[in-house]
């Protein structure tokens, strides 16, 4: 385990992956990349994220990181697919409605020449509309809205599968099948922060979370009746559970000494800044529901979209569920072997994907 920031290319190689495709559409400005880790078990399917980012390289790393993260991911929820990702760098244009569209329909030209070795979904900051214009120019894409065919927004069901994360790891760690009581800080209130956030309280848990939106934080203080604080001082909120569910790096250098938690357990791909930090949380102790394990409902979800029968809805909550028995099987290898839950996980995908068992949607 190393600290180093590797650079992109390197970080290919070194894990595996099969492609990187970085793009420009003269025409529209639409810069991008689509990163392919596996498509041992089937089509590269992940979600495509729209994002600024302070350099290229640093987008770059963020979707070849994240579509390693896919494959373990579909692996672990045994789907038939494979593990990709796509950013979009943004530049403040998009906001103009006409030329979103026009990036978009160019993005999808591109996943069309890809041939169904990818197939994408929204993710953070893209939308269920912007995935129907993508549909115009591919049928390589899902989770496009329920009019268009698709299954629509995937995140209530992506907090589904957390709460069901959250509920497996309570009932080992916490000694309890309830959630009623229990302290839970959620950092972001995004599509699945805020699903996370109403779940929970219906449940009884005691929230508390923040988002860098004020409106949504305002929004989420007078719907939910919950507490709020500044973004940075909630690493600081005593709680039992901390729920990720901004973007990325949660866990780091900084953060992690000030958490109080005994679990880690919330959407946000990619929490850990580093791989090291899954075995500090280990040594001190702290349980890491680990991102592609908890989060995976989106993609459950998703994925239902390429059954033979087409979506439903019903099946997609019923895999979802086993969200449950995955973290419970998780947690059972990380306490037989002594290893940290980001190890057990690792260790759960890589013999998915050796056994290449026949996997249905
Ligand atoms: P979103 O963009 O709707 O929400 C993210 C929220 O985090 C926003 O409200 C944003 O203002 C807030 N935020 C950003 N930086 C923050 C910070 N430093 N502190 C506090 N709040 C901050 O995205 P989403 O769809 O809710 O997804 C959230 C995370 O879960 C992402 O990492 C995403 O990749 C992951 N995820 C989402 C799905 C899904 O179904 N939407 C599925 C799997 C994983």
């Amino acid at each position: 385990m190393t600290s180093r920031v590797p650079h992109s290319l390197d970080y290919l190689t070194e894990h595996k992956h099969e492609r990187l495709l970085a793009f420009h559409d003269p025409d529209t400005g639409l810069r991008g990349a689509i990163a392919l880790h596996s498509t041992k078990r089937g089509p590269a399917l992940g979600g495509t994220r729209l994002r600024t980012y302070a350099t290229t390289e640093e987008g770059i790393l963020d979707v070849v990181r994240l579509s390693e993260a896919m494959t373990y991911k579909a692996a672990v929820a045994r789907l038939p697919l494979g593990g990709g990702k796509a950013v979009l760098f943004a530049d403040g244009k998009e906001h103009d409605p006409a030329l979103r569209t026009a990036r978009f329909l160019a993005y999808g030209r591109i996943i069309e020449e890809l041939g169904g070795s990818f197939i994408t979904a929204e993710d953070a900051n893209t939308s269920v509309s912007d995935m129907g214009v993508v549909k115009r120019a591919t049928r390589h894409v899902v989770g496009t809205s329920v009019e268009e065919g698709g299954s629509g927004d995937p995140s209530p069901v992506t907090a589904v599968g957390v709460l069901y994360g959250i509920k497996a790891l309570a009932d080992e760690l916490l000694d309890t099948s309830s959630l009623s009581g229990i302290p839970i800080a959620i950092q972001g209130l995004g599509k699945v922060g805020m699903a996370l956030a109403e779940l929970l309280v219906a449940e009884g848990a005691t929230v508390t979370a923040t988002d860098v939106a004020s409106e949504t934080v305002e929004r989420a203080k007078s719907t939910l009746g919950i507490a709020v604080v500044e973004p940075d001082a909630i690493f600081d909120v005593p709680c039992a559970i901390f729920a990720p569910c901004a973007y990325g790096g949660a866990i780091n250098d900084g953060t992690l000494p000030r958490l109080t938690c005994k679990i880690i357990a919330g959407s946000a791909n990619n929490q850990l800044q580093d791989e090291r930090h899954g075995e500090l949380l280990h040594e001190r102790g702290i349980i890491y529901a680990v991102d592609y394990v908890i989060n995976a409902g989106g993609l459950i979800n998703v994925a239902q979209e390429l059954a033979p029968g087409g979506y439903d809805e019903a099946r997609a909550r019923e895999l979802t569920a086993g969200i449950y028995d995955t973290m419970k099987q998780m947690l059972a290898i990380s306490r037989r072997e002594g290893i940290s839950t980001q190890r057990a996980a690792h260790q759960m995908a890589l013999s998915a994907l050796e056994i290449g068992e026949p996997a249905t949607i």
